[in-house]
């Protein structure tokens, strides 16, 4: 199974969707001077090449080349579930979500 770019991001954080600080690697750009050895989330995924898209009301979504997706809402984070909408990979579907009958087979 492939590691899609989302998920190296996840890990990178200890699959902590509260985590918003990786250990940095060479490479990386520093942009935050008192955390020189750590790169926060939103650097990491621009980093990366993230195409970033913001959406009122529900946050940050960092679209990387390979189609995989992080979706912070603020104060926590997840890998997207679906490209059609913006709900979590750990949470599911929400009931008013568009995309959800679609994963249903209905
Ligand atoms: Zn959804």
């Amino acid at each position: 199974m492939t590691t899609t770019i989302a998920e190296t991001v996840a890990e990178r954080l200890d699959n902590d969707g509260y985590e918003y600080w990786a250990e940095r690697l060479s490479g990386e750009p520093v942009t935050d001077p008192d955390r020189t050895a750590q790169i926060d989330l939103d650097d990491l995924c621009r980093h990366l090449g993230a195409r970033v898209i913001r959406r009122d009301g529900w946050g940050i979504r960092y679209v990387f080349p390979d189609g995989s997706a992080i979706i912070d809402a603020g104060s926590a984070w997840d890998i997207a579930l679906s490209p059609d909408c913006w709900c979590w990979q750990g949470a599911g579907h929400g009931d008013e979500c568009t995309a959800r009958s679609s994963d249903l087979g209905d």
